[in-house]
């Protein structure tokens, strides 16, 4: 069965990359607490039972529904599947990502350059490089002393570049696509406009530019603002 390029009977995939962070409990949080913790109930008596527990519904690689923030946006049980299983742009910015970097319109025009206009509906993953940080939460969360965490962000105007292309959704492979801004200016606007956000994305450096899939596929919970996600590239 053909649809959009994929091929569901198998033999035209090259590679699948996993771009999922592992949960457990150590992992980094934007609030510094414990995101996820996992118990045993039963241990084979007759099987092992795990008991989950998700302190935050942002723990790990997850998903921000347009509900995040808009109360009238959609939650996640509600994103169609056909917004999560699109075609995937890596903007790689591992050389000038510092801690108070932003992607500006320069960085998406010189993208486009090199590899075409981002198709609309496709997702656009910002590779900072910044997952490199991951096993040290005190360095991935990058607090100062006011507690304003500092990463690789995304400025205003390069969302209102990203929205003009239409695009299904963005991801980014460190805490938060508004970096050092405490305002929250990214998740306003690109959530308000009815697009879903990635965070702690990882693997992008395993992926083409141009030319991959990516399936995100969040835990389908009624009503839920944000959610872990699965999130896996297909490369052709
Ligand atoms: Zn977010």
């Amino acid at each position: 069965m053909e649809k959009r390029g994929i091929s569901y009977s198998g033999g035209m995939i090259k590679e699948i990359i996993d771009l999922t962070q592992t949960l457990h409990s150590n992992i980094p949080t934007w609030s510094g607490t414990c995101g996820f913790e996992s118990s045993i109930l039963s241990d084979y008596d007759p099987a092992r039972v795990h008991s989950f527990t998700f302190h935050l519904s942002s723990a790990g690689t997850h998903m921000d529904a347009p509900s995040h923030f808009c109360k009238d946006g959609l939650h996640i049980d509600k994103i169609p599947l056909e917004k999560l299983i699109v075609p995937l742009c890596v903007i790689e910015v591992t050389q000038e990502a510092d801690a108070d970097f932003f992607l500006t319109p320069d960085h998406i025009l010189h993208y486009e350059k090199m590899c075409g206009k981002i198709p609309p509906a496709s997702f656009v993953a910002l590779h900072t490089g910044w997952d490199q940080y991951w096993s040290n939460p005190e360095k991935y969360r990058n607090a100062d002393d006011e507690e304003v965490l500092h990463c690789p962000g995304i400025s205003l105007e390069a969302c209102h570049l990203l929205l003009e292309r239409n695009v299904a959704g963005i991801g980014i492979d460190a805490l938060n696509p508004d970096g050092s801004d405490p305002e929250y200016p990214f998740h306003h606007a690109f959530l308000g406009a009815g697009k879903y956000i990635v965070e702690n994305l990882t693997n992008l450096d395993k992926l083409p530019p141009i030319g991959a899939y990516i399936a995100l596929l969040p835990i389908k919970i009624g009503d839920a603002s944000e959610a872990p996600i699965r999130a896996v590239a297909l490369i052709f």
